[in-house]
């Protein structure tokens, strides 16, 4: 009960904020920008947040009624902010089948200006772990980290890069299913792509939480397989957010993701991270839960890797490509 009345008062809250954040508004009142945040409207991610990891979608499990319901949650508003439908799709659904099991990725797209055929591509996977089978208590892997915060990423991106309107490439905001089996919904996806038309991959994991390398600070797996990583730091020389390479080579995180199922086709795809994986207390635990996000973190985030990867969407840059032996 108290979680629905959480969710009912962050609704509210959020429609009232909306009276004063339309895109037209904002142009004629924007002042200087001082705080990184102020593009993003913090109850909005809250509430994505909230709402993908409660314990109503039950883990997101793929092939489970709780996914569904996260599909949906996402579809909506990838309808509401306007996105079209990718390549020969009639929804926002890449609907196949894998290990008996059926699923989706979710997909919408911003149509480039000038650079049609030149996609970039921001994701996160929206499936979780299952419940647990038995035992006493809270049984539900929210994947409130991994990667509800991820998911909310997209979404706000595709709301920002839609009122931005600069986006002279094509943007595909695209939720993987299925990651947590084995990265196959980001391998299906692959397989349907011409690679080369792919300039780059913007994969959020785990963006919730403040990393070891300090404050407004997030860090970026594989940042040596390209140039990617340095195209970002230039851009955000002097808003005070950095970044850094993935303190933990050792744990092989480039490969851990769904950016890598784009990376082995050659596309700079990489990974932004912000939580110290080596500490945390809640990763891949019942204790996945939104209450244990900072969303100043994550809206941070959200906005540091909007002006990071500003120069690749505005087609000014283009990153190096990867190769992989
Ligand atoms: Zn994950």
């Amino acid at each position: 009960m108290k979680k629905l009345s959480i969710l009912l008062s962050l609704t509210v809250l959020t429609f009232s904020c909306k009276q004063y954040t339309k895109p037209a508004d904002r142009k004629s009142t924007t002042k200087k920008e001082h705080s990184l945040t102020s593009d993003f409207d913090t109850a909005t991610i809250k509430k994505h947040l909230y709402t993908l990891a409660s314990d109503d979608m039950q883990g997101r499990a793929t092939g489970t009624p709780g996914i569904e319901k996260a599909a949906q949650y996402i579809e909506n508003e990838f309808k509401k902010i306007g996105l079209s439908y990718y390549d020969t799709l009639t929804s926002y659904r890449q609907n196949f089948e894998e290990r008996n099991i059926k699923m989706f990725n979710v997909v919408g797209v911003l149509e480039g200006k000038s650079k049609k055929d030149e996609y970039v591509i921001v994701s996160a996977h929206y499936d979780h772990l299952e419940m647990l089978k038995e035992g006493e208590g809270d049984r539900i892997y929210n994947g409130a980290n991994d990667d509800a915060s991820g998911v909310t990423g997209v979404i706000a991106l595709a709301e920002y890069f839609k009122n931005k309107g600069t986006n002279e490439r094509s943007i595909v905001f695209v939720c993987f299913t299925a990651e947590e089996m084995g990265l196959i919904g980001s391998k299906y996806f692959g397989k349907g792509i011409n690679a080369n038309k792919f300039v780059a991959g913007i994969n959020l994991e785990l963006i919730g939480k403040e990393p070891k390398t300090g404050p407004k600070t997030a860090w970026l797996t594989g940042f040596d397989r390209s140039d990617f990583g340095k195209i970002i730091q230039k851009n955000l020389e002097g808003t005070g957010y950095k970044l850094y390479p993935d303190p933990y080579p050792k744990y092989n995180l480039f490969f851990r993701s769904d950016n890598a199922s784009l990376a082995r086709l050659g596309v700079p795809s990489h990974t932004f991270s912000t939580t110290p994986i080596d500490t945390d207390p809640d990763y891949h635990k019942v204790t996945d839960e939104a209450e244990t996000l900072d969303v100043n973190v994550l809206t941070e985030t959200i906005k540091a890797v909007a002006i990071g990867t500003s120069s690749i969407i505005n087609g000014k840059d283009t990153p190096t490509r990867v190769t992989i032996k």
